[in-house]
């Protein structure tokens, strides 16, 4: 027995699983090097970003109270807007999560009478409510903002003809989702993201593009903010915190942009003057500065899921051969009994309450209950190794992130060795 072996086996890993998992392995470097091709690229970017904003260590001094001239905060916004290709950034630990980072960029751009239109088909779940497709208190809606929309077609594309016919004149900003998030479509390509951007302004250049991010940065060597969005909206607990970001969002964009996403953030006239960040600019900017090796470890972990998996019959999403827009897999596994024992393998590999175990439950806004596998620092961080699945047909697993590529691949392991266990696979060398 080789040295790996037994520590795999320590690790609770068969023989059996660990041959199964080396010989999908060996298929998989040609993948893995053009992952690292990208990293390399966006590393890069990002401490090119960090020099030239001029990141120093008086920006790890925490700031309190009204937070005026936050040195740490205004860097860490120029750095944003550097590695974004965008003319400013809000970047705030007031910004308490993705969600919320993309209600400020619609409310603040959006008055009475104005009309959003996503093009990229139903927006992430939360969303329902901050537009008020679900009602809710507080929604857009309330404020007399209309929404409308237009579904990708069939083969996951943008319906270039159906976005002419829904833009109105009252349609003031249209937004364009880049993950499939927990739904079945394919994720969009910064390419295609680009394409859509550039058809829109060629109806009404004073249209205003919003782009949901979330799960997609540093996936690719361009962001939607370098092919024309005039709002990138995401969460620091998912990609760009790089795992060390305990709570915030962003948003890169156009000036004019930034200053009503501040002034709704804060308040009108105080705008990005206030907003202490008490000690966490140190966290978010070498959160930043870890995010593209820590994206390419979920790659790496993903792309290793979707193989294993294919290649035992499940269908996964996407394939095993697919380029990567986004850090999420899918896979069906077609019994409430495999989705328990997949997302229990991801729990116990966890650094963090690997002792614990998954279990369904209702949870709040869902129409089935579900199972969640986390063992992670931050809580609820979804850049570390976590899974999540509605106890319902087709019963499918959405897991994402990993902070390191070796522990995605414990993970993923374990997680096929509970199947084995509970003779739901049966592995043939
Ligand atoms: C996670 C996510 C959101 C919302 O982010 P939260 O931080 O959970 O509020 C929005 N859109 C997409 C595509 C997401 O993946």
């Amino acid at each position: 027995m080789n040295d790996f072996q037994s520590m795999y086996e320590k690790c609770g890993i068969s023989k059996a699983v660990y041959d199964y998992g080396e010989k999908v392995l060996e298929k998989l470097s040609g993948r893995f090097a053009q992952f690292d091709t990208v990293t390399e690229y966006n590393q890069l970017k990002v401490i090119n970003a960090m020099q030239e904003a001029k990141v120093s260590e008086a920006c790890f001094m925490p700031s309190s109270g009204y937070g005026y001239n936050d040195l740490g905060r205004d860097t860490l916004e120029k750095v944003y807007a550097k590695v974004f290709n965008t003319e400013d950034a809000l970047v705030r630990p007031q910004i308490t999560c993705g969600t919320h980072a993309l209600a400020i960029a619609l409310a603040s751009q959006l008055r009475p009478g104005d009309e959003m239109l996503s093009i990229s088909g139903k927006p992430y779940d939360t969303l329902e409510e901050v537009i008020g497709i679900r009602e809710s208190t507080g929604s857009l809606k309330e404020y007399g903002i209309t929404y409308s929309q237009v579904d990708l077609k069939a083969d996951g594309s943008f319906d270039f003809e159906g976005i002419k016919s829904a833009i109105k004149k009252n349609t003031k900003l249209v937004a364009i989702q880049r993950s499939k998030g927990y739904q079945t479509r394919p994720s969009l390509s910064v390419d295609s993201i680009g394409e859509a951007i550039k058809f829109v302004k060629s109806i009404d250049p004073s249209m205003i593009v919003m782009v949901d991010n979330c799960y997609g940065e540093f996936v690719e060597k361009y962001e939607p903010s370098d092919l024309g969005a005039d709002m990138t909206v995401g969460s620091l607990i998912k990609n760009p915190g790089g795992g060390l970001a305990p709570i915030g969002g962003y948003i890169a964009g156009t000036r004019k942009c930034i200053e009503k996403c501040a002034y709704r953030l804060t308040s009108p006239g105080l705008g990005k003057e206030v907003g202490a960040t008490l000690d966490i600019n140190r966290s978010l900017l070498q959160g930043l500065f870890l995010a593209p090796t820590v994206v390419n470890a979920a790659l790496k972990g993903a792309v290793f899921a979707a193989n294993i998996y294919e290649s035992l019959g499940f269908k996964v999403v996407p394939d095993s051969t697919e380029s990567r827009h986004d850090i999420i897999q899918a896979v069906t596994l077609g019994s409430p009994e495999a989705v328990v024992a997949f997302c229990n393998g991801i729990q116990s590999a966890a650094p963090v309450d690997s002792h614990l175990t998954a279990e369904p439950w209702d949870m709040p806004g869902y129409d089935s209950q579900v199972i969640m596998a986390a063992g992670a620092f931050i809580s609820g961080s979804s850049i570390e190794l976590s899974a999540d699945g509605p106890m319902k047909p087709p019963y499918a697993v959405y897991f994402q992130g990993g902070l390191t590529w070796y522990h995605c691949k414990l993970g993923i392991l374990k997680s096929l060795e509970m199947l084995v266990r509970e003779k739901i696979v049966d592995i043939y060398i």
